[in-house]
């Protein structure tokens, strides 16, 4: 091991595991090793109970009926059933769906499977601060609309959506509503039958649960919704999703939910202070500093952030031994891309391309915040420094004039 100091601020990408969430789980793989679908013998009924009982703790969570919670293997799947299983289902009644460019890519690809099946898609814009505009979402619908997806916070900018608004425009025009949740639950308040939605994904890794287990909410009454299962076998969660039950995950899930409701308002007061001090003083310290999303509408715990004229992937090269952060850069195949979340906010490539993500989390101290405040203050302006580009702007040179010719 070693004895370097290491600070996870990647909360959004996965959060740690609870260590009351890891002792809830231990004696489901061992002590009680039933499948919650054996009904005849003590082992199945004492794992059917534990999965019941974890089903009551995340459906009281989000205030629905533990019979309305579909287990799943993560979002991922709870995303593609939530999709493909009501475009499958309600394909005599319409084939459109409307979503947004900036959700994640499990709603994206599934949609365009969608689209190579037959379907039509709408990808919605988002203004600079990442939000939808509610007049054109409306205009979007039409007779053959059978879903709308918008996810609740953003995974890159923490940007909340106007969710109620967009609920009762789906009530209005008898629209089922679909949202990935995964990063909203558990660590602010989600009502979905407060707020309209009726098909909910989110994910027991991203609020100190295990990793592996999801859930997808499935509206029963009011309207009663219904998806094809998209994983078929032994007819396990009411025929919508089949599968043996990943026993000691769900029991993780249920108890990570509980510890959520109880902790929940006391985390995101305790974080939204560090992470307000983190923006502050990084602009306070540096020039150019540029926080990325809707401050007014954004979850409690992400900073999103541009420090201008530094490349966000060789910035973290700086810390990244010690600092765990994501960059608003994707690796595909051929080259670095900008993050297609902030390029929708209107973010030139410079920009997103020098953003770096904060996630903070529930064991995130305030010495962790401090110690990165001072290694990003050295480490922008130590590259700044290096930089040709900076010491244009220095004098006085407009960079984004400026018309930078080919080699060739
Ligand atoms: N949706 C969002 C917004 C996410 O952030 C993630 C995780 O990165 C997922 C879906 C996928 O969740 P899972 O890892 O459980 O499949």
């Amino acid at each position: 091991m070693t004895n370097k100091r290491l600070i996870y601020l990647d909360n959004n990408a996965t959060t740690p595991c609870d260590p009351r969430v890891v002792d809830a789980m231990v004696p489901y793989f061992y002590e009680v090793p039933g499948n919650a679908a054996s009904r005849n013998h003590p082992f199945g009924w004492a794992a059917e109970e534990a999965v019941d009982y974890a089903r009551d703790q995340i459906a009281d969570l989000i205030n629905v009926d533990p019979k309305e919670i579909i287990f799943t293997s993560g979002a991922t799947e709870a995303d593609n059933l939530a999709l493909k299983g009501v475009y499958e289902m309600y394909s005599r009644k319409g084939n459109h769906i409307i979503t947004v460019k900036t959700e994640h890519k499990a709603v994206l690809d599934a949609c365009q499977k969608i689209e190579k099946m037959g379907g039509q898609v709408t990808y919605l814009d988002v203004d600079d601060k990442g939000l939808i505009n509610l007049e054109e979402l409306e205009a979007a619908i039409t007779d053959k609309t059978i879903l709308i997806s918008v996810m609740w916070a953003n995974n890159e900018t923490g940007v909340i959506q106007p969710m109620k608004a967009i609920g009762e425009i789906c009530e209005k025009h008898g629209v089922l509503f679909f949202s990935d949740a995964v990063q909203a639950v558990g660590k602010i308040p989600v009502d979905p039958k407060e707020t309209g939605v009726h098909l909910m994904a989110f994910t027991a890794h991203k609020m100190y649960g295990p990793k592996g287990v999801g859930a997808l909410f499935v509206n029963r009454k009011k309207p009663r919704v219904k998806v094809t299962a998209q994983v078929d076998g032994g007819g396990h969660e009411r025929g919508m999703r089949s599968g043996t039950l990943n026993v000691p995950g769900i029991v993780g899930f249920g108890k990570a939910a509980e510890l959520a409701k109880k902790e929940m308002a006391q985390d995101a007061a305790r974080l939204s202070k560090l992470r307000d001090k983190l923006e502050k003083e990084l602009s306070a310290n540096l020039e150019e500093v540029y926080i990325n999303g809707s401050v007014e509408n954004r979850m409690p715990h992400v900073a999103n952030v541009s420090f201008k004229h530094v490349e966000g992937e060789g910035l973290m090269m700086t810390f990244n031994q010690e600092i765990a952060v994501s960059s608003g850069s994707a690796c595909t195949s051929a080259s670095l891309e900008p993050s297609y979340v902030l390029v929708a906010l209107g973010l030139g490539d410079d920009l997103a391309h020098s953003s770096i993500r904060f996630s903070l989390g529930r064991f995130t101290k305030e010495e962790d915040v401090d110690y990165t405040i001072a290694e990003l203050t050295k480490g922008v302006t130590h590259m700044r420094n290096l930089s040709p580009i900076w010491e244009m702007y220095k004098e006085g040179v407009d960079i984004d004039a400026i018309e930078w010719g080919s080699e060739h």
